[in-house]
């Protein structure tokens, strides 16, 4: 092994040590360092011989000393610490966008999959086939190129496998967070659309197309006109080019074997068609009457929607409201008509992909069965987390503030896990410790999340006020509240930006970063307004796919009056929700870091990753790791899976309690536990019959 493969072994720690270690290991081509049991995981940007099923072999069962590091090894032990101790675990992979997260998340799930599938079982083989299948189906209609990773998540997934009392798969349920749908009717310079646009158009036969209504010409279609050099060939320097006619062979190929009807897939196909078409929709003004231009593709919209011409112009052109008791029509004015219709876009593609989830969810859900799960009565279950990495671009918006703030919650879950709770346990155990100091960023979620005075609340209030405040009153509020905190800095009072555009910015210190965020469209996407009458229009749709998407158009028009919750709100509690999920589990962490801007696999850039590795907190957490015992278990654990070496502790102890127990135990098996000299200490552990050696030198 080339260096140190755990960076706890380094002689001296020093930022320039690990750097070197990381930098060595990555330039011989080993990816995976350790830090005690964090996989510290550098992407190749090539592919790696390494996850064969000779790979799966050797890490199986195994310990993580005992092999060279390898995401398999975490794999592993989060699915025998699920499986011994029946304890619930979960896998946090963190990193920026294109630090390999999601294909982190796919070599774990395809390692327990294959684990688990030893006897080639039916019933396995279903429910793994469909976890893993499910990916190339969110991928699709989750993932798009953007500057920063041609194959970027655009989404959250927190997925939960469940294992029955024997440790086999039996099912598991995906968690969806915030899909960026601004991205359905607009992208960034050099960015595309959500893949499954381009894989329908190219990769669908004439035959589907012409049904579409649809041409196999990107260029013919506002939404996805843009960017056209690099886009469909995939042929700049990326590891893997995108080739979205193979894609969509997979993507379908994927909805047959996940148990999507025919009818199911095809309407998807009919909605991806409606919202190209509707992208071309323009309108006129004539006095002051507003129409649509293109008649043809209203028609086209009408047809593939089960809904009438008619109704699609009414919901295009006006909106019904609730007056004193009395539904009276309104018309929108020429400006409401655009953004009517691109909200229209982004609620159809939003929709499709929850229920997507949802429809996935039914399908892989666990059916209780009591038999099988024995005398525990309930199941095990491992969750995978996998969503969208920090990310800094040209514009940051409203998305990228949610994105931003999600990493905020996951780095202060480690810092509350790893850094926190691991030296305040030390402390509690009245062992002698040495404070190690981190950056905590608590302080940023707060800015953000507290109630009243945090950069959510301000939007939320500002949202109250329809059509009275503007972007520009919201970033006034903002500064008036926040002025003088450590992380805000405002950029409209700062004398020195006397230039419009910095008018509508303001900017936080991240912990990853300084950001710096434009208000403008921030209350719209925080308000996230469809018309009703878009919604009733859905519903009463003659196809029952996608009507069933739209339940609350059930509703008539009187009926409507409640607010209902901002997307900023729902998204802090989603990630709330998210954040307790994870700390009721076992943790295991995966860092990612991106190793250069150009993807390339050999260039290891000196100053990106050693900003990665100090926002991370890596060095902090090498510092904890190393003055910290490498392995600890409660009494009661250790007795569990020892006891049956001592006959004091076996079949059941006489002792006071469990921590007696083990002192009986470890004097009685002493002779089993040699000790040797190397100038380390060595630990020993059983195993059944068989002793593995743990180095445990750096406690020496
Ligand atoms: P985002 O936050 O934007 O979703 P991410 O962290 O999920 O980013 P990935 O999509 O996993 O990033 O990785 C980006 C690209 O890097 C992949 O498409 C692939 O080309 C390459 N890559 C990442 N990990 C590996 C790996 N282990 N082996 C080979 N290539 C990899
Ligand atoms: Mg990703």
């Amino acid at each position: 092994e080339p260096g140190k493969p755990d960076f706890v072994l380094l002689d001296d720690l020093t930022k320039d040590a690990f750097m070197g270690n990381l930098r060595d290991r990555f330039q011989k081509g080993r990816i995976y360092t350790y830090i005690g049991e964090v996989v510290v995981s550098v992407n190749p940007y090539k592919a790696m011989n390494i996850y064969t099923p000779e790979y799966v072999k050797d890490y199986k069962g195994r310990e993580f000393w005992e092999m060279p590091p390898h995401i398999y090894a975490l794999a592993d032990a989060a699915y025998k610490s699920m499986k011994r101790y029946l304890k619930d675990t979960c896998i946090v992979i963190s990193g920026e966008s294109g630090a390999g997260k999601t294909e982190a998340s796919k070599i774990i799930m395809n390692y327990i999959a294959s684990i688990t599938n030893v006897n080639s079982r039916a019933e396995i083989e279903r429910v793994t086939g469909i976890l893993l299948k499910s990916n190339v189906i969110l991928e699709s209609f989750g993932n798009a190129k953007t500057n920063r990773n041609d194959n970027s998540s655009r989404f959250g997934k927190y997925m939960d496998i469940n294992f029955d009392f024997k440790g086999d798969p039996i099912g598991g349920h995906i968690n969806n967070y915030l899909l960026e749908k601004s991205r359905v009717v607009h992208q960034q310079n050099g960015e595309r659309n959500f893949h499954s646009f381009y894989q329908l158009l190219l990769g669908a036969t004439d035959q589907t197309l012409s049904s579409l209504h649809l041409k196999r010409d990107m260029s013919a279609y506002n939404y996805t006109v843009h960017n056209q050099t690099n886009v469909f060939t995939g042929q700049d320097n990326s590891s893997r080019a995108i080739d979205d006619k193979r894609t969509f062979r997979e993507m379908t190929g994927a909805f047959k074997a996940v148990g999507f009807t025919h009818d199911e897939q095809k309407t998807l196909f009919q909605l991806l068609a409606v919202i190209l078409h509707l992208g071309n929709i323009e309108f006129a003004l004539n006095g002051d009457t507003v129409s649509i231009k293109n008649t043809q593709e209203v028609a086209q919209i009408a047809e593939l929607l089960g809904s009438s011409k008619e109704a699609i112009e009414q919901a295009m052109l006006t909106r019904v409201v609730a007056a004193r008791g009395e539904v009276i029509s309104k018309l929108h004015t020429h400006e409401d008509t655009g953004f009517a219709r691109d909200a229209f876009a982004k609620a159809i593609y939003e929709r499709a992909f929850s229920w997507i989830v949802q429809r996935i969810n039914t399908i892989i859900e666990v059916k209780l069965d009591i038999t099988r799960y024995g005398m525990y009565g309930k199941s095990t279950v491992i969750g995978v987390l996998d969503i969208y990495g920090f990310e800094i671009f040209d514009n940051n918006s409203f998305e990228q503030f949610c994105i931003n703030y999600c990493n905020e919650k996951l780095q202060q879950l480690f810092i509350e896990l790893v850094l926190k709770q691991e030296q305040e346990e030390y402390l509690r155990e009245g062992i002698d410790w040495q404070n190690v100091d981190y950056f905590n960023n608590c302080i940023i979620c707060d800015l953000v999340e507290q109630p009243h005075k945090g950069i959510i609340s301000i939007l939320d209030e500002a949202c109250l006020n329809v059509g009275t405040v503007t972007d520009e009153m919201f970033l006034e509020a903002l500064d008036k509240k926040l002025k003088g905190h450590g992380h805000y800095q405002s950029r409209r009072l700062s004398p020195k930006d006397k230039d419009l555009a910095h008018n509508q910015d303001f900017r936080i210190i991240h912990y990853a970063g300084n950001v710096t965020y434009s208000v403008v469209g921030f209350m719209e996407k925080n308000k996230d307004q469809l018309f009703q009458d878009f919604k009733r229009l859905l519903y009463k749709s003659t196809n029952p796919v996608i009507s069933d998407m739209w339940p609350e158009g059930a509703q008539s028009v009187k009926e409507v009056t409640k607010r209902p919750l901002t997307a900023g709100t729902l998204f802090k509690n989603s990630m709330i929700q998210l954040v307790g999920k994870l700390s009721s589990k076992e943790p295991y962490y995966v860092r990612c870091i991106k190793p250069n801007e150009v993807k390339s696999p050999v260039q290891f850039n000196e100053d990106r990753c050693a900003h990665q590795v100090a926002y991370l907190g890596l060095l902090e957490n090498v510092r904890v790791r190393r003055a910290g015992f490498a392995n600890r278990q409660p009494y009661s654990r250790f007795l569990q899976r020892y006891k049956m070496l001592s006959s004091y502790t076996w079949p059941n102890h006489q002792c006071k309690n469990d921590k007696e127990a083990v002192q009986a135990l470890i004097k009685d098996i002493r002779y089993f536990l040699s000790v040797l000299f190397l100038n380390n200490i060595f630990v020993m552990l059983a195993k059944f019959n068989k002793f593995i050696l743990y180095n445990h030198m750096w406690r020496g």
